[in-house]
């Protein structure tokens, strides 16, 4: 019998969990699914194997424990049942690992107590990674289960850039600072793109753009993260599909006192009902592109408002790395939007940054570059690939 070589990625969220089953002798997936709406009358459950047809059903599920079980009658259905000796690890993305985490780490007791501790600081996203994680135990307690945490690859932030301008004690005392997240897609997109150049990773420094419906950049010096636009919470950084990002923090306190809102009434005014939806009612950018395109004027400053923050941060993020040597798309908007990467490099010649029209509007599932042929700064669209980079940690960690 071969050595155990699948590793099983899961992200569990609070009424979700994404599920793939990865074969790391060549990195390929032999299945993906999702299961959505838990604890619904609606539940519903999307399985897609490699090889084979899409498989759809709906009806309740009630917990995660029954969504992992759906799941894994799904992958047996296919020969890929969670019983095998094939699989090597399970491998889980956890949203917060505070300052402790900054390696991807085997989940032992103590390891789940300290991701608990850091709910405070994530509560929307630590207790369903936690309840995905008891829930995988459960169903193989022989088997060795991975965090790999989205704030990991930044705690090498230098303190300068990730403490806030805060009185210390309140901030030690409540453990407030920069964290930032998508730092596993950060890794990846920074590596590739490296990879990309043809250069070793310690000598290039790139301007990542995470432009998902979450959006965060980061910059990256040989390899390693020294600043990034994600904060305590994801809500900081740039304009979002229904997040502000930045904001002057007297909003909060002006709302309450002016408009009488409660802190949890203005968390759902920043975190849900603004960015892209908030401006023009519409998150999905190639609908606000056909607004655009049709003259809808809300949806054109939405588009400006957009872009005009991302420009901001690239500017910025210049300034952090005093040289770069690549600025990368990536995530649903950014490796599909071309009006999206043009507008924010437009006018950067000054930094060394162009885009050439042809190549942005080409479009492949692969790392290429955007830029004109000799450009100062490389322009680049990186494919991001999250649960590859989650696989491929895990695997690493459980396999020597
Ligand atoms: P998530 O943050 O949910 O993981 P994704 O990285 O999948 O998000 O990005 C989702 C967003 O990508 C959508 O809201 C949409 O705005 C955008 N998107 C996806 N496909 C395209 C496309 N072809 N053109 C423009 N935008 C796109």
């Amino acid at each position: 019998m071969t050595d155990p070589h699948r590793v099983l990625v899961l992200n569990s969220g609070s009424s979700s969990v994404k599920y793939q089953l990865l074969d790391m002798r060549d990195r390929s997936r032999l299945a993906t699914g999702l299961v959505e709406r838990i604890g619904e009358a609606t539940s519903r459950l999307v399985h897609t194997p490699a090889a084979g047809q899409v498989r759809e059903r709906t009806g309740r599920i009630a917990d995660h424990e029954q969504a992992l079980k759906a799941a894994a009658r799904e992958l047996a259905a296919d020969g890929l049942g969670l019983d095998s000796p094939e699989l090597a690890a399970i491998g889980h993305r956890v949203v917060h690992g505070g300052l402790r985490f900054s390696e991807p780490t085997v989940i032992t007791d103590e390891v789940l107590t300290e991701i608990e501790r850091l709910v405070p600081v994530a509560p929307l996203h630590n207790p369903a990674n936690i309840t995905g994680i008891r829930t995988a135990q459960a169903l193989r307690p022989d088997l060795p289960q991975v965090a790999v945490f989205d704030t990991a690859f930044h705690t090498t932030i230098p303190e300068h850039a990730a403490r806030y301008a805060i009185d210390v004690a309140t901030a030690d005392a409540h453990r407030i600072r920069r964290y930032g997240f998508h730092g596993t897609s950060h890794a990846y997109v920074s590596r590739r793109t490296a990879e990309l150049l043809d250069r070793p990773v310690a000598d290039v420094n790139v301007i990542v753009l995470h432009l998902g419906n979450g959006a965060s950049a980061s910059a990256v010096a040989a390899g390693r993260c020294v600043e990034t636009s994600m904060g305590l919470t994801p809500l900081e950084g740039l304009v979002m599909g229904t997040r502000s990002g930045d904001i002057d923090p007297a909003v909060t306190f002006h709302l309450k006192r002016v408009a009488g809102m409660s802190a949890d009434e203005i968390d759902v005014l920043l975190n849900k009902k603004s960015g892209l939806v908030g401006l023009c009612g519409d998150n999905d950018m190639r609908e606000i592109r056909r607004r655009v395109d049709e003259g809808d004027e809300r949806a054109a400053l939405a588009f400006a408002i957009y872009v005009h923050r991302l420009k901001k941060y690239i500017g910025a993020y210049s300034a952090v790395l005093g040289r770069v040597d690549a600025v990368a798309f990536t995530a649903g908007i950014g490796e599909n939007s071309a009006p999206v990467r043009e507008a924010a490099i437009a006018g950067l010649e000054g930094f060394g940054l162009a885009v050439d029209p042809v190549r942005n509007a080409a479009r492949s599932g692969e790392p290429r570059l955007i830029s004109p042929e000799g450009a100062g700064v490389a322009v680049a669209v990186v494919p991001t690939d999250e649960e590859l980079e989650i696989a491929g940690q895990t695997f690493a960690l459980v396999h020597n």
